[in-house]
C-alpha cells in the first residue's frame, strides 16, 4: 500500500546528504516565514483601532481571577455584572423557543412582537409613547449604542460626554474619527452636570452630547434642572442627544423621567437600554434603541452590514423579561438598595474613605482623597491584600482619580466581609495621613 507513514519507515538512501538537504530547506523554510511574519506585523491595522481603549475594569477582574487560581479569597466588586440570574420564566422561554427551532435568521432590526413589547414596557415603566417600528434590538446596549454612534457622527465631529462616565463613549467617539470632549460630574456639584461648562464647550462642531443616567459609576439621576438645561442646549444648538437609560429601573427613589419626554427632544434623542442590568441578562447579549424612524432605518443598514440580527430564541425570550411576571426586577432593586445602604453607612466608618448615597445603579463612588494615597495604591492594596477587588476611577476619566469604583453585585454577607478586609488594611494608610 502507497501509504505516507510507510514511506517514512524507509532508511533514507544517502542519510548525511539528505540531513543536509533537509537542515538547509528547514532554515530556508523558517527564514521565508520569518519574512512573511515581519510583512504581516508591517501590514498595516486601521488607525481607527488605535483610537480605542479597553475597560479597565476587564484588567482587575483578569489579576483578581489570577489571585483567587493561586488559591487566594477574593471578593468581586469590580465588574458591573449583577449576581442575579433571569426569572425562571425567561429561562423556560429561551428552552422552549430552541426546541422550537427559532434559531434561524430573522428581522434585522428585531422581531415584531418583541419591538411591540418594547414599546409597551417603555410606556408602562417611562411613560413614553413609541411605535414598534422605532425600536432596533441588538446584541446588547453596547452595539446598540456604537450602531447610533455609527448613524450620527461624521469624523471631525465633536462629541460631549460626561466625566466621569462609561469608558466606551469616548473611546468609540475617537474611533469614528470624532473629537470626544468631557463635561465633568463632579461632587461639589453632586455629580451633576455643570450646565455652563456644558454650553462654553459647544462649538460649530458639536453633533452629539451622550449622557448616562442612573450614571456609571457614580450612581447620580441627573434632575430636572440638567434635564431641562441639557434639552434647551440640546434644542438651540440643533444636536442629537443620545441617553444611555440602560440602569433606568434600577433606581431607589421617584419615577424615571427620560430626556425625550421633554418637548422638541423626542426628534433629536436617540435612547440606548437592555436586558444586562435591569433583567440580569448580561451574557444574553441584548439591548435595544429607541430612536426616530429615520435613525433606526439608518441602524438597520448597519445591521445588515455586520451581524445581520440578534439570535431569535433570545428575543423570545426577552418578551417574556418584560412581562416580569414574577416581579422580579423589583426584587432585584430591593436588594440592591440594602447592599447600598449597608455599604455606604459601613464604609463611613472607614478611615480616608467618603462616599454620596447613589440614587440609582448599583455602584458606589468612594472618594479616597483622605487616604493620602493615589487610586491605583489604594486598587492594589485591597486587591492584593486584602482580597477585595475594586476599580481606580481613572477607568473612567481623568475626574475620576482620587475614586474607587465598587459594584455592589455581592450578597450582602461578602459586602459585609469586604468591608471588614478593607477596614483591617485601611491601617497602610491611616500611617500615611497620620
Ligand atoms: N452602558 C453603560 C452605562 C454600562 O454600564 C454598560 C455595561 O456596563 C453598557 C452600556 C453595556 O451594556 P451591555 O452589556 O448590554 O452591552
Amino acid at each position: 500500500m502507497g501509504c505516507a507513514f510507510q514511506s517514512l519507515r524507509r532508511p533514507p538512501r544517502h542519510a548525511s546528504l539528505l540531513f543536509l538537504r533537509q537542515t538547509e530547506n528547514h532554515k530556508l523554510q523558517t527564514a521565508n516565514r520569518n519574512v512573511k511574519l515581519v510583512r504581516m506585523t508591517q501590514r498595516r491595522i486601521a488607525t481607527r483601532v488605535s483610537q480605542l481603549n479597553g475597560e479597565g475594569a476587564l484588567a482587575v477582574f483578569a489579576r483578581a481571577k489570577e489571585l483567587e487560581r493561586q488559591g487566594r479569597s477574593i471578593i468581586h466588586l469590580e465588574l458591573g455584572e449583577p449576581d442575579f440570574h433571569p426569572a425562571a420564566p425567561v429561562v423556560d422561554a429561551v428552552r422552549n423557543a430552541v426546541a422550537s427551532g427559532r434559531d434561524r435568521y430573522c428581522a434585522t432590526r428585531g422581531i415584531a412582537p418583541l419591538r411591540e413589547e418594547i414599546a409597551h414596557y417603555l410606556a408602562r415603566t417611562r411613560r413614553l409613547s413609541i411605535a414598534p417600528e422605532q425600536v432596533l434590538v441588538a446584541p446588547g446596549c453596547k452595539m446598540a449604542l456604537s450602531l447610533a454612534m455609527m448613524a450620527l457622527i461624521e469624523p471631525g465631529d465633536e462629541v460631549l460626554y460626561p466625566d466621569p462616565g462609561f469608558p466606551i463613549y469616548p473611546s468609540f467617539t475617537r474611533g469614528l474619527g470624532a473629537k470626544a470632549v468631557p463635561f465633568g460630574l463632579v461632587e461639589k456639584n453632586r455629580f451633576q452636570p455643570d450646565l455652563q461648562e456644558i454650553a462654553a464647550k459647544i462649538t460649530v462642531k458639536t453633533t452629539v452630547l451622550i449622557f448616562n443616567s442612573p450614571n456609571n459609576p457614580t450612581g447620580t439621576v441627573f434632575d430636572d434642572h440638567a434635564l431641562d438645561g441639557i434639552a434647551a442646549l440640546a434644542i438651540k444648538h440643533d444636536l442629537w442627544i443620545l441617553t444611555d437609560e440602560i440602569y433606568a429601573r434600577i433606581l431607589f427613589n421617584g419615577e424615571y423621567k427620560s430626556i425625550s419626554l421633554l418637548p422638541g427632544m423626542a426628534e433629536r434623542t436617540v435612547i440606548i437600554d437592555g436586558f444586562s442590568k435591569s433583567f440580569a441578562m448580561t451574557g444574553w447579549r441584548l439591548g435595544y434603541a429607541i430612536a426616530p424612524v429615520h435613525v433606526i432605518d439608518a441602524m438597520d443598514l448597519l445591521v445588515l452590514n455586520t451581524f445581520t440580527c440578534a439570535a431569535e430564541f433570545t428575543q423570545v425570550a426577552a418578551i417574556e423579561a418584560l412581562r416580569d411576571a414574577t416581579n422580579a426586577v423589583e426584587a432585584m432593586v430591593a436588594e440592591y438598595q440594602l447592599r447600598r445602604d449597608l455599604f455606604v453607612q459601613s464604609l463611613a466608618k472607614i478611615p480616608g474613605f467618603r462616599c454620596h448615597s447613589p440614587e440609582g445603579a448599583f455602584y458606589a463612588w468612594v472618594n479616597i482623597e483622605d487616604t493620602g494615597l493615589p487610586a491605583d495604591q489604594v486598587q492594589k492594596l485591597l486587591l492584593e491584600e486584602a482580597g477585595v477587588a475594586a476599580i481606580a476611577g481613572a477607568a473612567f476619566g481623568a475626574e475620576g482619580k482620587n475614586y474607587l469604583r465598587f459594584s455592589l453585585v455581592s450578597a450582602r454577607h461578602l459586602l459585609e466581609d469586604a468591608l471588614d478586609r478593607i477596614h483591617r488594611v485601611s491601617v497602610k494608610w491611616r500611617g500615611v495621613t497620620a
